[in-house]
């Protein structure tokens, strides 16, 4: 499985991915995001990821989520994102 970045940039803060020895699929403490090191199913780790950094942002904003909105954002962008590359690709261009 390719693994994920080991830091991304949030809002201009870096926080940083890492797998550990986990109880469920991921968690968000103060500046890392983690997924669980047993999980081999790579599509399995990228939802838990971008979960994961909804949950990050939450923090940020100050935003309440419930859990449900939080598992249906990060299907949806995860999908957006798998499902358009012309459109991430177009996102990233700055001219
Ligand atoms: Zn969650």
């Amino acid at each position: 499985m390719t693994k994920p970045p080991e830091d991304v940039r949030l809002l201009g803060r870096v926080v940083r991915i890492r797998s550990a020895d986990l109880d469920v699929d991921g968690e968000c403490t103060d500046g890392t995001v983690y997924y669980n090191s047993e999980d081999e199913n790579p599509d399995n780790v990228r939802d838990t990821v971008v979960h994961e950094l909804i949950h990050h942002y939450e923090t940020m904003l100050g935003l309440r989520f419930k859990e449900q909105q939080v598992r249906q954002l990060a299907v949806c962008v995860l999908q957006m994102i798998r499902d358009n590359p012309k459109l991430i690709a177009w996102l990233q261009a700055t001219n």
